[in-house]
Parts: C-alpha cells; structure tokens; sequence
C-alpha cells in the first residue's frame, strides 16, 4: 500500500527489520514542509541572486535559469550560473544562512524521540551546503542524533540525484543498498536510491499524483513523523 496514511484509525506498520541505515534528506523532510528553504524558495532566492550579480531583472533571471533546467540532465544550476555571467557561490550561501531560522522552526521533541528510537546508523543525506546543514540540525537540536552528514560540498560539489554521489555514499558507509532506506520529499531523488535496491520514502504533504504512485516509490507519508511512528524494527 503505497498511500500509508491513517486508514480507518490504523496506521499501516513499516516492516523495516532489515535496515541498517536511514538516509534522511534535510530540507522539508526534517523540519515541517514549507517552513524555509522549499524547493521553490530555493529558486526563487537563486534567481533573485543571479539578477543582483548580473544587473538583470528577477523575471530576466528567472527566465535564464528556467532554461539552464529544461534541459535536463543533472545540471548543477549555481555553477552554470557561474558560467554564464557572475555568480558568487559563497555570497549566495552566505544569504541563505542569515535567513532567521526561530519564527520558521522549532525543535521537537517528538520527531527527536522517534529518530532516536530507530535502530540503524542515521545519515543525512543533502544538497545544502555545509553550514546550512549544520545551523539546521543545531536549531532543531537533532545534530547528536545523526552519525554522518553528506552534503553538497562535503562530497565535491555533487548533487542528488547523480547516481554516482549515492553508490559513492553506501561505500563509504559500508552498508549495502539493500539495508537502507531513503526519506526523500524531492521525488526525483528516490530514482536512484530504488534502482540500488535502498526502500524508499516520499515525505510530502502534497505530492503531485505522478510523484506518489511513482515505481520508485516505495511509502509516502504526509509528514516525518507520521512515518517515523509506522516504522517497525
Ligand atoms: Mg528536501
């Protein structure tokens, strides 16, 4: 059963007895969805950044990225921005963490307990930078929860949903695909996981029809800790 929220009163159990490791992206999977950095609040803020460095419009930029994306492919937009015209990859991160994260987010002592309570080795697994990862878990108090962090800059300047970035990751780890799960709210970036062999989980409040039903993906949950709850070992 792919829709795994409460049918009637009963929350389907995720058997997950086999895994040794819970790769968790950041964004909109560890704090609630919407509250900061969005995949639409990323590209809104990239392009607004763009047309400052560039002396074009937001519209003018926006437009530019637009087409940098529609070409597909695993495109790492900041550095085509780089490319193009002038884009200060520190100013932009820079940016990003100023942005007051206490009106956005508080810790929670629930999502902690449940983290906590799962038996495996707790990754994040994220396209941010290195200090938005961390003043992130260090806010929501959940850095001593998690052993390990991948992110964008840890790991070369590599994005999700490379393949490459993934296979390099559970090597490092040691653990085999088959033993881990993902937690995913960007959808295109359980592709890769399921073809490895991980389980994988869509968190989303929302999801278009197409992202839910996809065949790469295995549960999708409204929130973090409506799966946390079903999970079990
Ligand atoms: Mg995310």
């Amino acid at each position: 059963m792919k829709n795994a929220s409460i049918q009637n009163g009963v929350l389907p159990k995720h058997d997950l007895s086999h895994v040794e490791a819970f790769l968790f992206d950041l964004d909109d999977v560890l704090y609630p969805h919407g509250a900061f950095l969005s995949y639409d609040m990323f590209w809104e803020t990239l392009n607004a950044y763009a047309a400052e460095q560039n002396g074009l419009s937001v519209e003018e930029a926006t437009a530019i990225t637009d087409r940098m994306r529609a070409d597909g492919g695993h495109k790492d937009i900041l550095k085509e921005w780089a490319v193009y015209g002038a884009f200060d990859f520190k100013g932009f991160t820079n940016r990003l963490d100023a942005v007051e994260l206490a009106n956005r987010m508080q810790p929670c002592g629930h999502t902690l307990r449940l983290l906590q309570g799962l038996k495996g080795r707790r990754i994040v697994f994220t396209n941010s930078h290195t200090t938005h990862a961390q003043r992130i878990l260090a806010h929501l108090q959940l850095a001593e929860v998690f052993d390990h962090v991948s992110d964008y800059l840890t790991r070369g300047e590599r994005l999700k949903p490379e393949p490459a970035v993934y296979h390099d990751l559970v090597k490092e780890l040691s653990v085999d695909p088959s033993r881990c799960v993902m937690v995913e709210d960007t959808v295109a970036n359980l592709a890769p996981a399921h073809a490895m062999g991980m389980t994988t989980v869509l968190i989303h409040p929302q999801p278009k029809p197409e992202a839910r039903s996809a065949a790469y993906v295995d549960r999708w949950h409204t929130s973090l800790t409506d799966w946390l709850e079903s999970v079990e070992q």
